[in-house]
């Protein structure tokens, strides 16, 4: 109940956005996190830096906390097995561990009668000594990503023949791996579900995603996607794999659409998404407030979407302009109407890191990308 202490696994941005909702409800938050500048330790009512696994930091956060949830898919499974002994844990240490490795993630999701992207699991370079032309052929020209600790398009490297997968798969560490091959898609979408302990479901919009070297750029919701049969089969799809996770939380699944309109699903998230940060300003309740009524046991919020809106993703390179480090012209973009600003307090700016966002609010979703294409102008985002 609103009062109690709520429990964040990583402080960064997700984090932070977590600790908002949650204060505004009344919560107090308890955060973990290495790293003493993250996004969140300047929030969180108590902020415990400690390494994810540190039995002493686990502890004191399963006595303060009456639930513990986490914003960062990389937290080791058994920290998590470890709270649940005492304290309730959502997404289950089991969905968190299928979600960090691409394999396992990649047979769930196929489990859940899902396509997945074409792939062969490399999981030593063994494999690259003895994989036939016939194999090699459905894959390539293909993506080989490191099975685990990959994000915003890190630890992929692109691969057109044997020689050039052999040379990546040596870059990437000859670790485990998925080669999966490079799909022609029309467009990318998302969708961003909650379950609760009782399992009833909630699907925030079907959201467009428009990515730029692979680290999302845009996102606009709802989807400017006329079929509405395929807008329910995106969201038929997402309910699936949540159903067959048996997952408690909130869940992000990101799809390809190709070109012949069918739809294959390229990962999932065990986690609020920045896909669906838009719900900060556009939902009756957000992906945050969700994650703490899903880890509450408290009833769901309404996942409707009252404004149409654009996502912008603002990357470190929005602070440079000729190479020299320059404070973004805010007091323009506040000027946009329907602009709402989202800063994470990550202290420096680097080309590619994920400093905040931007959503553009509009009566109609054609106002929202007009803003926000202004908004890009000002800061030298280029939209696709
Ligand atoms: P991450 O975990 O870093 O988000 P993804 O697998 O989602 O990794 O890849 C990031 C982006 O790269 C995708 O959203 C998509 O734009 C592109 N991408 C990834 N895999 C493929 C693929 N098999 N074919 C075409 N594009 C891909
Ligand atoms: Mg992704």
């Amino acid at each position: 109940m609103p009062g109690s202490w709520l429990g964040m696994l990583g402080g960064g941005q997700l984090g932070r956005m977590f600790c908002f909702s949650a204060q505004s409800m009344g919560y107090r938050v308890a955060v973990l996190d290495p790293e003493i500048t993250c996004p969140a330790s300047g929030v969180a009512d108590r902020y415990l830096c400690a390494e994810y696994h540190d039995r002493e930091a686990l502890a004191e956060m399963a006595s303060l906390c009456a639930a513990v949830s986490t914003e960062f898919e990389n937290v080791p499974a058994d920290s998590l097995d470890w709270l649940a002994r005492t304290t309730c844990v959502s997404p289950s240490a089991q969905c968190v561990a299928i979600a960090q490795d691409r394999i396992a993630e990649k047979r769930w999701i196929a489990q859940a009668g899902v396509p997945v992207t074409p792939h062969i699991v490399i999981e030593s370079s063994v494999v690259l000594q003895t994989i036939s032309n016939a194999v090699l052929a459905a894959v390539l020209p293909g993506i080989l990503k490191t099975a685990r600790f990959g994000y915003d398009g890190k630890r992929q490297i692109s691969v057109c023949n044997l020689d050039e997968l052999r040379a990546a798969h040596i870059a990437l560490g000859s670790v485990a791996c998925v080669l999966e091959r490079r799909l022609l898609f029309a467009y990318e979408v998302s969708t961003v579900v909650a379950r609760g302990v009782d399992r009833t479901t909630v699907l925030f919009p079907v959201t467009q995603n428009i990515h730029s070297d692979r680290i999302l750029l845009q996102t606009i919701s709802p989807a400017p996607i006329a079929d509405s049969a395929l807008i329910e089969r995106v969201r038929s799809a997402a309910l699936s794999i949540a159903a067959k996770l048996d997952y408690v939380g909130v869940l992000c699944v990101e799809f390809f659409v190709l070109q012949d309109g069918s739809l294959v699903a390229n990962e999932i998230a065990p986690r609020p998404h920045n896909s669906g940060h838009y719900t900060i300003d556009a939902c009756v309740s957000n992906q945050f407030e969700q994650q703490v009524f899903a880890m509450s046991g408290m009833p769901l919020g309404c996942p409707r979407q009252h404004s149409p809106a654009v996502m912008l993703n603002l990357l470190g390179d929005v602070w440079f302009v000729n190479k020299r480090l320059c404070v973004p012209p805010w007091h323009k973009v506040a000027a946009i109407p329907g602009a709402h600003l989202h800063l994470y307090a990550k202290e420096e700016a680097r080309a590619g890191r994920k400093m905040g966002h931007l959503t553009l609010t509009a009566p109609t979703l054609q106002e929202a990308w007009l803003s926000a294409r202004d908004c890009a102008r000002l800061l030298h985002i280029l939209l696709e």
